[in-house]
């Protein structure tokens, strides 16, 4: 699939748009519209109740992302949270040295008489041979050779900007965690193993963002810092060992359980030279994004090198008294860390589909009923019956008080079907003249509503009083053609 149509869809449907797009946008930087703010809450709110919530051993935090700056020395960050940079001499545009390989380039031929064509990433000119050594970009300008570019972004805390009140805005909810162990480990009096979660915003001034959501300048993390204690043994293995590979199992899991295709999912497990410097091991989950495949979240073995760090350049102890054998001990970690928005990428990416029905095409975003930004629409056959509009917006004000609900009315029911469709609402409620009758004539209504499936497309009987237990059964996990058997069909 493309990544332009996810774009099209996310702005014309209010799930994305580009931040301060009148004025030309801002680089890198997306905003969440009225329907991505719910799924963005959606993701955070499942992770949470699985993470944090439903876990004995887990813990909650949600820290400042301005920190004290000795932090970033302890943590490594100021010292090594670089990328290697290269500047067109030319052009002046900049770009990542180990990614400038990655993106098509300009290149003006000498055997067509300096034709410009612009080639595929990291192929030769058809016509000359020759391979990019220029900037890809303009085809014109010599490269810089490659400098180490710091990716946190500076600010100034206070009134006046001097060198002193330099801090730094995080560039991962993952270092609050550390300076407040202590801080969580005695106010929640917690044994070993156990975790720390954040979700929150981190900042990284990447050379070159892109991709949509993928890579941007301000974005959301998840992050769990999972410790444990390293003079342990589970199941004969290492403690450290044998719980990074539970939670490999477990994240992988969990993107699963909320939609992500198998086949979309792999791991991939870093190479030494590649393992970053606190590293013991680290297993990145790959998803299959409309770029190819890219790393959705990591799950690194950081060992005791942060609490050691901090416990270093703050004079604090960081440590574990393990009652047992009687002694300190410096916790080992587990950081499984992923992105709000690249996991909202890949859910939405997953649940696109582009099908047809009689002879018709329509895209259907098959969300998990938990992720999907709206639950039900309620829909009025015919608008110009007040009756029947009335029991139409009463219905969506009595489900509202559970869900998210909407009332369409703005055009005719199969427009408005494929509407909710397109984003990815499970359920529509239809109100027709069979539900309220006719007074005038004097028929009664058989208060029953129209419940139709997105991704069955079946419609159900179903009497109003009994909306919300009914709701309720399917958003608890009953499937459809379970609960479907119990109503009669609608005529579609
Ligand atoms: P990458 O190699 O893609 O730059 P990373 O390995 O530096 O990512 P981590 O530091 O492991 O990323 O951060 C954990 C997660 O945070 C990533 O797996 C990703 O989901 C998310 N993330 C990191 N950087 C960005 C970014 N610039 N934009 C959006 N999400 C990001």
């Amino acid at each position: 699939m493309n990544m332009d149509v996810l774009v099209s869809l996310s702005k014309r449907r209010g799930f994305v748009f580009q931040s301060s797009e009148i004025y030309g946008g801002t680089g890198s930087c997306w905003d969440y519209g009225p329907l991505g703010v719910e799924l963005k809450n959606n993701i955070k709110r499942v992770w949470w109740r699985d993470f944090v919530q439903t876990r004995a051993d887990m813990v909650g935090i949600d820290a400042s992302i301005l920190m004290h700056p000795t932090v970033w020395k302890a943590s490594g960050h100021l010292d090594r949270f670089t990328d290697p940079m290269v500047d067109c001499r030319e052009c002046k545009r900049r770009f990542r040295a180990d990614h400038v390989d990655a993106v098509s380039w300009v290149h003006y031929c000498p055997a067509t008489k300096g034709n410009k064509f612009t080639i595929p990433a990291g192929e030769p000119c058809g016509h000359c041979g020759q391979r990019r050594t220029l900037c890809p970009e303009c085809g014109k300008g010599e490269l810089t050779a490659p400098r180490q570019f710091n990716l946190m972004f500076k600010t100034f805390m206070g009134p006046v900007e001097e060198d002193a009140a330099l801090t730094y805005l995080r560039p991962e909810t993952a270092q609050a965690m550390f300076v407040n162990f202590d801080n969580v480990l005695q106010s929640m009096r917690l044994k070993l193993p156990f975790g720390i979660a954040q979700a929150g915003r981190s900042f990284r001034n990447e050379i070159t963002p892109g991709n949509f959501i993928f890579r941007t300048r301000e974005f959301e993390q998840m992050e769990i810092e999972y410790f444990v204690n390293p003079n342990e043994r589970v199941e004969g293995r290492p403690a450290d060992e044998y719980w990074h590979d539970r939670w490999i199992q477990d994240c992988m899991a969990w993107f699963g359980r909320y939609g992500l295709r198998a086949e979309n999912l792999r791991l991939r497990e870093h190479d030494r030279d590649e393992l970053a410097h606190y590293a013991k091991r680290t297993v990145d989950v790959e998803y299959n994004f409309p770029i190819g495949w890219s790393e959705l979240m990591g799950i690194a073995n950081r060992t005791d090198f942060d609490l050691r760090q901090h416990a270093k350049w703050s004079g604090k102890s960081l440590t574990y008294f393990d009652e047992e054998r009687k002694e300190h001990v410096v916790p080992y970690v587990v950081e499984p860390a992923a992105g709000v928005d690249r996991a909202l990428l890949a859910f939405m990416a997953d649940a696109y589909r582009e099908e047809e029905v009689r002879g018709e095409k329509r895209v259907v975003l098959r969300f998990h009923p938990e992720l999907a930004p709206l639950k039900i629409a309620v829909l009025p056959l015919l608008k110009k019956r007040d009756d029947i509009v009335g029991a139409a917006q009463t219905i969506r004000a009595d489900l509202a008080q559970h869900w998210r609900v909407v009332y369409d009315d703005t055009a005719a029911i199969g427009r408005l079907y494929r509407r909710q469709d397109e984003v990815g609402t499970p359920y529509c409620v239809t109100v027709d003249v069979q539900t309220v009758g006719d007074s005038e004539r004097g028929e009664a209504g058989d208060r029953r509503v129209t419940i139709r499936e997105r991704d069955s497309m079946e419609q159900i009987r179903v009497p109003i009083a009994q909306l919300v237990t009914v709701f309720r059964e399917l958003f608890d996990g009953a499937s459809w053609s379970q609960l479907a058997e119990q109503y009669p069909p609608a005529r579609g």
